[in-house]
């Protein structure tokens, strides 16, 4: 029994090097990948249920490496929280985001439409946080009522007046905060009382079998009622199936977010999709 715990831990001090190499690997070809044009935005439209019309898009990273190929972010972005390499990153996808956006509702969109950019909680934790988006904004010169961000419950971890500070700022610009990936972590409701925050974003682990599992269809049925009484928009992502999109109509679910509308598209077939979908 001795030998066999032995080999275990040499199999898991194995394991454990080849994955810390492996980052390590990574992330000395992601410091480049920026400077190297590796970086490119897809954008996924939001579908507003109750006109039926795409009303924006989240702008979605994807790395085409030379050296490993299409590394999806669910890979590459924690590597790049860990290494501090993502507010880097974050910056040129605020950057990239804004800038198409601006470009399009210019020249390509009949009805102004909203970008929506994902926020590290490393980046957003910054101490001048918004300072950040205000140069954004000025640089691109997007409107910031077309801009939104999307950070995750672990943002608000620790310095709850520090956020609330930053929202406050952010909102005073114009600029739109969703929740992301709202039901998924473990913090607590509390901070839905006192933050400025303008939606909620479902998690898709309870938009996948909506269809199939009364569970979940109570859970984003009670997602949608404490939203919308807290006067936020709830935004569902994940969806697959038509027959989902008729229970969250049923629930009253502001947008929607998934395949079954459309993929992630790179910057021309977004454009295409969006022509198909303006009548
Ligand atoms: P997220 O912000 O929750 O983004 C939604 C993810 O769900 C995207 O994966 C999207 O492609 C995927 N998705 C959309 N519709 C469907 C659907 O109908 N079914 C399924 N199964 N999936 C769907 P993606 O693009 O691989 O991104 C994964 C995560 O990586 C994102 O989750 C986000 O946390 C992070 N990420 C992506 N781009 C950025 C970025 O620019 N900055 C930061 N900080 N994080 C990013
Ligand atoms: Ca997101
Ligand atoms: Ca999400
Ligand atoms: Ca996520």
């Amino acid at each position: 029994a001795k030998l066999k715990g032995r080999n275990h831990f040499c199999i898991y001090e194995q394991e454990m090097n080849q994955a810390n190499e492996e980052a390590l690997l990574i992330e000395n070809h992601l410091r480049k990948a920026i400077d190297n044009k590796e970086l490119e935005l897809y954008f996924q439209p939001k579908l507003e249920l109750n006109t039926r019309k795409i009303n924006g898009m989240e702008a979605l990273l994807r790395w085409k490496s030379p050296m490993f190929g299409n590394i999806p972010p669910d890979k590459f972005i924690p590597i790049a929280e860990d290494t501090g390499l993502i507010i880097k990153i974050d910056n040129w996808v605020l950057e990239m985001a804004c800038a198409q956006n601006k470009e399009w509702n210019q020249s390509c969109f009949s009805s102004p439409l909203r970008v929506a950019v994902n926020i590290s909680p490393l980046h957003f934790r910054l101490p001048n946080f918004h300072r950040v988006v205000e140069e954004v904004l000025e640089k691109t010169g997007l409107d910031p009522h077309l801009l939104e961000l999307e950070i995750t419950e672990n943002s608000f971890i620790d310095n709850i007046d520090e956020c609330i500070e930053c929202l406050e700022k952010l909102r005073k610009m114009g600029v739109g905060v969703a929740i992301d990936d709202f039901g998924k972590g473990y913090s607590s409701l509390n901070y839905l009382r006192k933050f400025p925050i303008h939606s909620l974003k479902i998690d898709r682990s309870f938009i996948h079998e909506v269809s199939k599992n009364r569970e979940d269809i109570a859970i984003v049925k009670a997602i949608t009622f404490l939203a919308h009484e807290l006067n936020l928009k709830v935004v569902a992502e994940g969806i697959e199936t038509k027959e989902v999109i008729d229970i969250l109509e049923d629930i009253g679910c502001d947008e929607i977010q998934g395949y079954y509308i459309s993929r992630p598209l790179p910057k021309q077939e977004f454009e295409t999709i969006y022509r198909t979908f303006i009548r």
